[in-house]
């Protein structure tokens, strides 16, 4: 017989498929001593069985009938006792943390019976009417189906009619009425009477937040953060005794963080709200008190909480966010989980918490997600604080962002489609609001603190959010928002900074986050531990210095025909491919020369005492002309420019005869504009731009190919025009031989793109030698350059024994390796057929971003076997796209590649990544390939 139900003294704290992560550690927690109200988790099975076939499964009712009895037992109450009945919170938990997507139930058990009860053992009256109105509220909601808005309008109207600003402005009467029509509302909604019986309603929550696991945000949830089901099937139901916050002014509830999750300052975190119930803090009906303000306001209180705080971390070892209740002077845990930080505060804690001795040097690197460093490396805002702040908020996720302002998710979400950058603005969000935060850049809520829904959401998703500015006033309905005088519409553009909490008016420019100390010592611990180096793409010495600063160990990649790209030397480039003689095209390459020759040594300098990897000219030689439409389009128009300049000369004449009039007013007009014109009297010179202009649109046809990136390309192109790759082949040899001069610490090294076969490697590589005899003999010196091979085509990795022969290294160029393995074009795939593929589940992943392994992944492991066999030194790399994403790193050191070449930005991630690689290697299962 399936067990259903484990009391919090039994439960495994370690089984969070099975109790979710909020009944393990309430099981825990009770284990370990804490003082957690008594209660019992539902597991995630019985949730699977329910859905299954759509009923509670046999057997679980009496388990939670004998599992109240102890729940009654330990708390000296009884459910439905009608003189001091025992309350309970039904909550949803599942093995993910999935804040606010899935449902709870509070103060389950209270009817008109047992809330006397309620009101005769606590003597407050006010407090059992809102405890009252409160579960009609969520019960209704959850377990019923009743819109949120009926209920709200209905409190609305009770406090307008007793002219009430908050709800605990409210009397036990006003309470009492309002249950009152809550009650009704119900009945209006659902046709049915709201259940009295407490074990009803028990069955009832039970349902429906097993349901829950399956609504819409819990599952778009799912899908937007990559939760499958061997990461957490089904949600458990923790029942729990409920203990009260809002018992008067000695109770209170808050939420906690062991550390501030926005820096990672080791100081107690969190809100508090004195005489309420938890989800007030969350939906941040009422703007909390920091709880650095309880040590004033309640002391002893205050000791417990820390004193609960340092328990916490000396057994989780971790940052905890924790949930607690003071119930007339007795503090209670109610939850705990691992905080969920920001990025910074991650790298702070990691390092702190390593130098206190709390966790080792290993597991402070595999802490942190590397993928979450991406948020450090986002732009902060420039402002030589002219610009006026709009109004200010509290900092609740920083990063700055600016966008147009949209008022509600769905517009959001329409608009965000369309690629707008949008700045989501409410009085508060809510967990329906999810798909808006997926859309909008940023987050502004008028109402709430710095755990508020909207806070906690936008932290987790590394977007910036300002919380509870209140100075906003906002119409959703006519969609307009009032800033004193300022009025938003949508569409407006605001910046907000999520460091500082400020709100701006239009768009701020930005600039790059900077390392801070912590995160320079994670590093450089990833680096001691790494194995794999961790190279850059840069094809400039400007990049080059960037790519530095953020850790590059090498540069993996010099694109150099994004060298070609630049507006002055665009024409002569296009010169090159429209001369019609060799002589014209080694005049324009001898104009080129100096110009990469001044490149390449600026890369040398920056990169001094580091490898650096210069790739050949890749690209098809069109990509540097206009297209042919684009060419077309301009040769009409200036035949048309052409046709009305003669028809100005003509015009007077006719003019003269028709209506002198008339010619007279156009002659004077004429005169200014003939003094500009003079230059272009001469008709010729629309015929030399006309000419020019023809001449490339018949070079252009002439090179258009029907699939460009299957064409004339990379070496295929270097070996028919073999001048091309001498000149990029001197400018190397001589900016090398030139910082040898100058006592440069240099690592050169030549790739050759898009190779097949050996023979196009050995024909390079005699050109490559021709130009260092050269230099020897012109110079008496010898540069020492490593010549190696791209390894982009499939059948680069089928002949990589054979390639090896005359390679020194290889680099896997896995975005067209990619490309040629699915034969998915790189240019088209990922806005045509992909998403419909991933959404489907075709294909998991993005193989553009995140490596193939069972595909490209496998031919690569063949490709450095077979290398390796020729030369058992082969250095190997990659510089694809994929090579700073996290979990292509771990192949790549599974598979032994020396090196992992990626943008700048993702350097660090990459460092970080290769460590975790190296200490998990052991977990690495080879059958991945399978
Ligand atoms: C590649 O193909 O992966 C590569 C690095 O080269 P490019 O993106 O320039 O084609
Ligand atoms: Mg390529």
């Amino acid at each position: 017989m399936v067990r259903y139900v484990y009391p919090f003294e039994e439960g495994d704290g370690k089984n969070k498929m099975l109790l979710g992560g909020k009944g393990a550690n309430l099981a825990e927690m009770t284990q370990f001593g804490l003082n957690v109200p008594p209660g019992f988790t539902i597991t995630t099975e019985a949730c699977l069985a329910y859905l299954e076939h759509n009923r509670l499964p046999q057997g679980l009712l009496e388990e939670v009938h004998a599992a109240m009895r102890e729940v009654e037992r330990k708390s000296g109450k009884t459910f439905g006792s009608t003189s001091d009945p025992l309350l309970i919170s039904v909550r949803s938990g599942s093995a993910m943390s999935m804040p606010g997507m899935m449902d709870t139930i509070l103060n389950l058990g209270l009817n008109p019976e047992t809330l006397q009860g309620l009101i005769a053992h606590t003597g407050n009256p006010r407090f059992g009417y809102d405890s009252w109105r409160r579960f009609i509220q969520l019960f209704g909601k959850i377990a019923m189906g009743v819109s949120d808005e009926r209920f709200d309008e209905a409190m609305s109207a009770v406090k307008k009619r007793v002219g009430a600003e908050q709800d605990v402005d409210l009397s036990a009467e006003d309470l009492k009425a309002l249950a009152d029509d809550y009650l009704k509302i119900i009945k209006q909604e659902t046709g049915e009477e709201f259940p009295l019986e407490p074990y009803t309603q028990l069955e009832y929550a039970i349902a429906a937040v097993f349901r829950s696991w399956m609504g819409k945000r819990a599952v778009d949830y799912r899908r937007q953060f990559k939760i499958t089901k061997d990461m957490a099937n089904g949600t458990a139901v923790n029942i729990c005794t409920m203990v009260f916050g809002n018992m008067g002014n000695d109770s209170a509830t808050g939420v906690g963080f062991t550390r501030n999750p926005a820096t990672g300052e080791n100081v107690t975190f969190g809100e508090y709200l004195v005489n309420a119930q938890g989800e007030d803090v969350v939906a941040g009906i009422r703007t909390p008190q920091p709880i650095s303000r309880m040590a004033e306001e309640m002391p002893d209180l205050h000791r417990q909480l820390i004193e609960l705080r340092d328990k916490l971390e000396a057994h989780y070892h971790e940052v905890q966010d924790f949930e607690f209740t003071i119930e007339r002077g007795r503090l209670y845990a109610l939850q705990t989980r691992n905080g969920k930080m920001n990025a910074r505060a991650m790298v702070v804690t990691s390092v702190e918490m390593e130098k206190e001795g709390l966790i080792t040097r290993e597991q402070a690197l595999l802490r942190v997600n590397p993928a979450l460093l991406e948020q450090l490396m986002v732009p902060t805002l420039v402002t030589d604080g002219k610009i006026a702040a709009l109004a200010q908020g509290l900092p609740a996720s920083p990063g700055a962002a600016s966008g147009k302002v949209v008022f509600d998710a769905d517009t959001a979400e329409a608009r965000g489609k369309t690629g707008e950058k949008l700045i989501l603005v409410r009085e508060e969000t809510k967990p329906e609001d999810i798909h808006g935060f997926f859309a909008a850049q940023g987050i502004l809520t008028s109402r709430g603190g710095k755990t508020s829904h909207a806070a906690v959401v936008a932290r987790g998703m590394g977007k910036p959010c300002v919380s509870g500015c209140d100075a906003i006033h906002i119409d959703v309905r006519a969609k307009k928002a009032q800033i004193g005088a300022v009025t938003l519409s949508e569409g407006d553009v605001i910046t907000i900074d999520g460091s500082s909490g400020k709100v701006y008016p239009g768009r701020i420019p930005t600039v790059e986050a900077e390392f801070f100390e912590e995160l320079k010592t994670l590093l450089g611990w990833a680096d001691e531990v790494a194995r794999l180096k961790v190279f850059a793409n840069a094809d400039t010495p400007r990049d080059a210095e960037r790519a530095r600063r953020f850790g590059a160990k090498g540069v993996g990649l010099c694109r150099t025909e994004r060298m070609f790209n630049d507006t002055a030397r665009l024409p002569i480039v296009q010169e090159m491919i429209l001369a019609e003689t060799l002589g014209e095209r080694q005049a324009a390459l001898d104009r080129l020369l100096p110009i990469q020759r001044s490149d390449f040594i600026g890369i040398f300098n920056a990169m001094e005492g580091l490898p650096v990897t210069v790739r050949l000219l890749d690209p098809p030689i069109h990509e540097f002309l206009p297209t042919a439409s684009q060419l077309e389009f301009e040769i009409e128009h200036l035949r048309g420019l052409k046709r009305a300049l003669r028809n100005m000369h003509e015009l007077p004449e006719t003019l003269k005869m028709l209506d002198p009039e008339l010619h007279k007013q156009y002659v004077d007009s004429l005169d200014n504009l003939e003094a500009n014109l003079a230059e272009y009297q001469n008709e010729n010179r629309f015929d030399g731009l006309i000419d020019r202009r023809e001449a490339m649109l018949q070079k252009v046809r002439a090179l258009t190919e029907v699939n460009p990136m299957l064409g004339h390309r990379g070496v295929r192109l270097g070996l028919t025009h073999p001048e091309i790759y001498a000149m990029q082949l001197r400018a190397i040899v001589e900016a090398a031989a030139q910082c040898m001069l100058d006592r440069v610490d240099i690592h050169v090294e030549v790739m050759i793109p898009q190779v097949c076969t050996s023979q196009e490697l050995i024909r390079v590589k005699a050109q490559l030698d021709a130009e260092l005899a050269r230099i020897e003999k012109m110079r008496g010196l010898r540069p020492q350059i490593a010549f190696g091979s791209m390894i982009e085509v499939v059948r680069a990795c089928m002949r990589a024994a054979s390639l090896a022969e005359t390679a020194e290294f290889f680099s896997f160029g896995t975005n067209d390796l990619t490309q040629a393995t699915f034969s998915f074009s790189r240019e088209d795939a990922e806005n045509k057929f992909l998403p419909f593929y991933q959404e489907n589940r075709i294909l998991r992943e993005n193989p553009f971003e995140v490596l193939d392994l069972k595909g490209v992944g496998r031919l690569m492991e063949m490709a450095v076997r077979w290398g390796r066999e020729t030369r058992p030194n082969l250095k190997v790399g990659i510089c694809g796209e994929q090579g700073g994403q996290p979990d292509s790193v771990r192949f790549c050191h599974a598979i032994g590649l020396n090196y992992v070449s990626c943008s700048a930005p993702r350097v660090p991630i990459a460092r970080l990544a290769a460590a975790q690689a190296k200490l998990r290697e052991a977990e690495y299962d080879p059958k991945i390939l399978l």
